[in-house]
């Protein structure tokens, strides 16, 4: 293992740069080239990389997005654009790659491992949606923004007696509405893992807590869900609370990374490289009640994780 490279790709993450930053570090210190490669698989197809150094990646630990830009690849996919990417490693003489990505990611990266090209994957992603790893890079620093902005519109729907109805992101999981929902204090949190009535688990729930004097409301929603201004006029209709939708949209993937994000993408990064240098290839890195362990990316692929449902019924009987 002389020369590697790294990239990252799909969905951006809070904290990529600084698993960016871990892997040049540590390949550097233990005398690897190191190539960044840019726009994810893009890059590697298409010979878009340059020679990283220790000083590439100052200043970077710090700073949401990725310096190395993140794009989804759709040739990618194809045998031709595998077969471009595999022959500008050998071109390049890449003996391993380190990919930072969601599930789509490490799909491609199992493709290329499955062509010769050795291959460690690290989860990042804001939507925690990786089974093998308890948190992703990422999914922290997007909690903690949706807190900081459910905060402020909470101000708002406070001062005026309103009910805001706020859609989280997630993709396909809950994971984040369901944290950023306890955090938040949510009267109701609709996520896809947990079947609901709108009536009984919103409008039943407002009315319940009207009853009690309260006269604000935060609803939280997945987008998974969706559909929150047909909600929030149904809430107004059904209860007289006056009601507003907001879409959190993209702000919830920007950001400096929180410390947790950023240690966490360090040992993850540092992690991948140590496995490159032990001739490992086609794992994912990942972390288990604090632990840095690694799977097979095919095994990791078909593992599932499950909502703690507990905490959604603890949410539900402490939101009230
Ligand atoms: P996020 O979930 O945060 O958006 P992701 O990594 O899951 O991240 P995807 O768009 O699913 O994002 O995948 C990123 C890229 O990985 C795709 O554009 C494609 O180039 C590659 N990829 C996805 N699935 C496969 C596959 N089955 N085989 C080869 N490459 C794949």
């Amino acid at each position: 293992m002389k020369t590697i490279g790294v990239l990252t790709s799909g969905g951006d993450a809070p904290g990529m740069n600084a698993a960016i930053r871990a892997v040049v570090r540590a390949g550097i210190e233990n005398g690897l080239t190191v190539y960044g490669i840019r726009r994810g698989y893009n890059g590697l197809m298409e010979d878009d990389m340059y020679q990283m150094d220790l000083r590439s990646v100052s200043d970077i630990i710090n700073r949401g997005g990725t310096i190395l830009y993140s794009a989804r690849s759709k040739r990618f996919m194809t045998e031709e654009g595998m077969q471009a990417a595999v022959r500008t490693c050998r071109e390049k003489g890449i003996d391993g790659i380190v990919v930072i990505g969601g599930d789509g990611s490490f799909r491609g990266a199992r493709d290329l491992s499955l062509h010769g090209v050795p291959c460690i994957a690290i989860p990042g992603t804001i939507d925690n949606d990786i089974a093998c790893c308890d948190r992703t890079i990422g999914f922290d620093t997007a909690m903690n923004t949706v807190v900081e902005m459910v905060d402020r519109i909470r101000d708002t729907t406070e001062s005026h007696d309103r009910c805001a109805v706020v859609e989280v992101m997630g993709r396909g999981a809950g994971y984040l509405v369901l944290g950023a929902g306890i955090a938040c204090g949510a009267t109701s949190i609709l996520m896809p893992e947990v079947p609901f009535d709108f009536e009984r688990d919103v409008i039943e729930r407002m009315k319940r807590t009207q009853r009690s004097k309260k006269v604000h409301f935060v609803i939280m929603v997945s987008e998974a869900i969706g559909g929150v201004h047909d909600m929030a006029k149904r809430i107004q209709e059904e209860t007289g609370v006056e009601s507003r939708a907001t879409v959190l949209g993209h702000v919830q993937r920007g950001g400096h990374p929180t410390a947790a994000d950023r240690i966490l993408a360090s040992r993850l990064g540092y992690h991948a490289v140590e496995l490159l240098l032990a001739g490992a290839s086609n794992r994912v890195v990942a972390t288990q009640k604090d632990k840095i362990l690694d799977f097979d990316i095919y095994e990791a692929l078909n593992m599932t994780k499950s909502i703690d449902t507990n905490l959604y019924k603890m949410a539900m009987e402490i939101s009230i």
